[in-house]
């Protein structure tokens, strides 16, 4: 069972969490419990950290920022205790849960089950992990990017073998697109792996796409629910034949993209390797990516990537420059603009999906600046002033509120 921000913001919310654990202990069951930090604490140690220095040492960084579950850890475990549960608290490296160095992205290696195994064996009922942070071989305390709890949860599950990974958030389940934006959005009894990975990649921040990444190759049944009702939620689960019917599952959007143009670049073998090399060398995660036709011999190349990485990717870009690896005329940034998506298995075996989906964009005067597709998903890069009105128009124009969705 795993709590995120919001549903251990404090300690009424917390005795709320802890009486969802206790149905679980009373129903016979052992429990694993993962926590967040209270809502809104991650934010702050972040913001601490770059009050500090805006050129941290990663390290410290993670010692900081993960904090935040050691105090929910602890104090769940008390509540529990103080309703007679058998409980207690574990930080990652008490576990331990063994990760890579690289700092406040780092991925589990393998998590220890010698140490639970053997408390539970002693009557243990309730073994409250804190989410998010792992130790590395160098033995320092690492994080695991951003909404990394979902991944401790999805991680536990697979090497407990648990029965079933429960996400418990302020939402209850996954809907047709972010509820809060489309107040007409659907909730899913039931998503495929291969769907919610591509939502959550594509920013439906529901669950962190490391953690469905996981569930999906260990097969680990997710459920995702609100520990604000008691609503049925959301499974995330191998496809079945009634999802192959609908065609679009959901629009996902992403908020904070940045569009770079890279004007009048030589059009010849290598040239694309040299660029995107230097773009990699420094980490940028480039996503969309096109090439104008050539003329006369030059072209420009724009791409995508999140906005916190656009000054750094024009630096590197400058720099290669400077070093003639690559020749340029300019580098031209937007920083206005969002990524927005439609995703559904059903594309695989549907034609027409893209057509409809420009026709629906062309029809409320939104420009479309950059296209890139796979097998289940289309996204798009448009002006960020535009983000909720182009997610509103495909889900209405899609009906994704109604159950059954064929384009037309
Ligand atoms: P937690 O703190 O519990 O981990 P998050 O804030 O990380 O919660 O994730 C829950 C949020 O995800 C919701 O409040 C909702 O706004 C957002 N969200 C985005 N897309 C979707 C979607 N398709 N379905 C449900 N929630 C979504
Ligand atoms: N507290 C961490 C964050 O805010 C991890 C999580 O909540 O999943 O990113
Ligand atoms: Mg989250």
């Amino acid at each position: 069972m795993k709590f995120g921000g919001t549903s251990v913001a404090n300690l009424e919310r917390m005795r709320v969490a802890a009486s969802y654990v206790k149905e679980e202990v009373d129903r016979g069951n052992e429990v694993i419990v993962i926590v967040s930090a209270m809502a809104g604490e991650t934010n702050k140690l972040v913001e601490t950290v770059n009050s500090v220095s805006p050129y941290f040492d990663a390290r410290e960084y993670d010692a900081v920022v993960s904090s935040g579950e050691n105090v929910t850890a602890g104090i769940l475990a008390l509540i529990l205790q103080d309703m007679r549960i058998p409980a207690r608290s574990w930080q990652g490296w008490q576990v331990p849960i063994t990760t890579t160095s690289s700092h406040s992205s780092a991925q589990i290696m393998d998590i220890a089950t010698d140490n639970l195994n053997a408390k539970f064996q002693e009557g243990l009922k309730v073994a409250v992990v804190a989410g998010f942070q792992g130790i590395s071989q160098e033995n320092r305390t690492t994080t695991l990017g951003r909404g990394g709890s979902d991944l401790t949860a999805v991680a536990f599950a697979a090497k407990f073998d648990c029965e079933r990974c429960d996400i418990f958030t302020d939402v209850d389940g996954i809907y047709t697109a972010d509820p809060r934006i489309v107040f007409k959005a659907r909730k899913l009894n039931r998503i495929a792996y291969d769907e919610m990975l591509e939502l959550a990649s594509l920013g439906a921040k529901v669950l962190q796409t490391r953690s469905v990444q996981m569930a999906m190759a260990h097969q680990v049944p997710v459920y995702v629910r609100s520990s604000f009702s008691r609503k049925p939620g959301t499974l995330v689960c191998n496809e079945d034949e009634k999802m192959e019917n609908r065609t679009i599952s959901g629009i996902a959007h992403s908020r904070d993209e940045a569009k770079i143009s890279i004007i009048s670049v030589a059009d010849r073998p290598g040239v694309a390797a040299t660029i995107f090399g230097a773009l990699s060398d420094k980490g940028i995660n480039v996503d969309m990516i096109v090439q104008n036709i050539s003329e006369s011999g030059r072209t420009d190349i724009t791409f995508s990537c999140p906005i916190e990485h656009a000054p750094i990717a024009k630096k590197s870009l400058l720099d290669a420059k400077k070093d003639n690896l690559a020749n340029f005329k300019d580098i031209v940034l937007d920083l206005e603009v969002c990524k927005v998506s439609v995703v559904g298995i059903g594309m695989r075996s549907q034609s027409g999906v893209a057509a409809k989906m420009f026709a629906i964009l062309a029809n409320e005067g939104i420009n479309i600046k950059v296209i890139s597709t796979s097998e289940i998903k289309i996204s798009v890069l448009v002006d960020r002033k535009y983000m909720e009105l182009a997610v509103q128009a495909l889900h209405d124009k899609f009906e994704l509120h109604a159950n059954r969705i064929t384009p037309k």
